[in-house]
């Protein structure tokens, strides 16, 4: 048990304090029970990147260094601010107040003082952001600044990118002053109560809602292996009925198959219960019926994006899902089977290469099966559009899809997946020996745009390249054969 003695705060150690005073204590003294993943990394380069990005488009300035100095980073912003007679924005200034340390993203000269300028890698300001922003205000104006106004620059999701580099009008930054001002007042208390948990033992606090609001919490799989485990079909299973699974908790519900049946009023909710509490698994035969009078050829299609806060491509907004892969499998009446794919690694635009190649192998007829087709159908609207003189041929493509998402979840449930129709859950448990599990390196839509980033970037080896190469084709022929199969399974083939 390490021994607290750390008061030292920053803006960012105060955020996770509010969300949960265990995660500020574990985030201070059990550094090694930290899960990073991939995924999380990748935020946090993005949120680097947009920071880079603002020093160019609020710039000229001085960069304040010594990120891991905080004496030398002190130092250098006091001489900076004492010999300011250039007015010269500084970026990454550094603050102390009664041991709480803040580096500022943009101090921006004005007459009378100075503005801060928040940036974040969000298309909107949240609440947290006002939080992180009341901090750093009142760190600054209590070592002497005079803050004129406090904004919070985030990424304008209309933006579209021109080419040539020129990010102008990315960012748009909102006056949060108010707000901050208002906040600014809890601040004394926040940093008080904080610092006492610093003082004590890790607190005492159970996993709940705060896990993920308003982030994940890196030491969710610490706190949880430290819990007694759960029912086998947790009441919590029913997903996106926050208020119900509540109300059953707090009436002391912890199992599923305890709650009795006619507490249940959704048939979906119904559905699950007795599959849980028998066992079964159940199919309706209408499936079959639906999917009976489906023509042929059949077309199971599945494509994977990658989005970026600072769009590469001229014609692209921030975030953006832009398609870099397709599979698909086509089966003829006689049930046989071929598979074709497009994948571009090539780190160029892929999306006319993406269109003229899907165009050639889908052909003009026969249902396109999809999984969740709001998604596929999107992307294609989006092709549509870049491209006018392809759009007729591609928007009679989403004429053809059919969503095997909503047949199944009204048609089919297995107990095995807890409440959820992701094909990740459902493809076990009608054609187990294809689980993504035995898939290296992509088994995930996540891992697929991690993979693709790799793939395309100037320093990566050719052997991980073509190593790349495979993963994701194994991938997203994994995503197209599961539909084949499942199918089959509702068809009760
Ligand atoms: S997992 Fe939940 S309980 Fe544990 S530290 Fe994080 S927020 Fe707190």
């Amino acid at each position: 048990m390490p021994t607290p003695t750390v008061t030292r705060l920053s803006k960012s150690r105060i955020v996770a304090g509010l969300q949960c005073e265990r995660r500020l204590w574990l985030g201070t003294y059990r550094r090694d029970a930290m899960e990073t993943t991939p995924e999380s990394q990748a935020v946090f380069d993005t949120g680097n990147e947009v920071g880079d990005l603002a020093r160019v488009l609020y710039g000229p300035g001085l960069l304040i260094g010594h990120v891991d100095n905080t004496s030398k980073a002190l130092a250098e912003t006091a001489e900076a601010l004492q010999r300011n007679g250039k007015r010269q924005t500084l970026f990454e200034a550094a603050f102390q107040h009664k041991d709480v340390l803040v580096r500022a993203d943009v101090l921006k000269p004005v007459a009378g003082g100075y503005d801060l300028i928040e940036v974040k890698s969000t298309t909107s300001v949240k609440d947290y952001h006002l939080v992180d922003c009341a901090i750093q205000a009142w760190v600054i104006q209590n070592a002497g600044i005079a803050l004129r106004r406090v904004y919070l620059a985030h990424i304008d999701s209309a933006f579209v990118y021109e080419g040539n580099g020129d990010y102008n009008g990315l960012l748009v930054a909102e006056d949060i002053t108010t707000e901050v001002t208002e906040l600014m007042q809890q601040v004394p208390t926040w940093v008080r109560r904080l610092q006492k948990v610093l003082r004590g033992s890790e607190p005492s606090i159970a996993t709940g809602e705060q896990c993920s609001k308003p982030f994940d919490c890196p030491f969710f799989e610490h706190c949880r292996s430290q819990e007694p485990a759960e029912s086998k079909y947790p009441v919590t299973i029913l997903k996106r009925s926050a208020a119900l699974t509540r109300a059953l908790l707090d009436e002391g519900f912890v199992d599923l198959r305890k709650v009795p049946a006619e507490r249940l009023t959704n048939p979906i909710h119904q559905r699950i219960r007795k599959a849980s509490v028998t066992g079964k698994p159940f199919l309706d035969p209408a499936a079959a019926e639906q999917l009976d009078g489906l023509g042929y050829p059949r077309y199971y299609l599945d494509f994977e994006t990658i989005n970026f806060a600072i769009p590469c491509w001229a014609g692209t907004r921030p975030f953006q899902q832009v398609p870099f892969q397709w599979s698909c499998h086509i089966e003829q009446r006689d049930g046989s089977l071929k598979e074709r794919a497009f994948l571009d690694l090539s780190g160029n635009d892929p999306t006319r290469n993406f269109s003229e190649s899907l165009l050639r192998s889908l052909g003009t007829r026969g249902p396109i099966l999809v999984y969740n087709k709001g998604f596929e159908s999107g992307r294609v609207a989006d092709l549509a559009d870049w491209f006018p003189d392809l759009a007729d041929a591609l928007l009679a493509l989403n004429e053809r899809m059919v969503d095997l998402l909503p047949i199944t979840r009204e048609h089919y449930y297995h107990p095995a997946m807890m409440g959820s129709w992701s094909i990740k859950k459902v493809l076990p448990t009608v054609a187990p020996e294809l689980d993504y599990d035995e898939l290296d390196d992509v088994a995930d839509g996540g891992q697929a745009q991690l993979a693709y980033l790799e793939a395309t970037h100037p320093e990566t080896s050719a052997d991980r390249r073509a190593t790349l190469d495979t993963a994701l084709r194994r991938y997203c022929g994994r995503d197209t054969i599961a539909m084949v199969r499942l199918l089959q399974a509702l068809a009760g083939r």
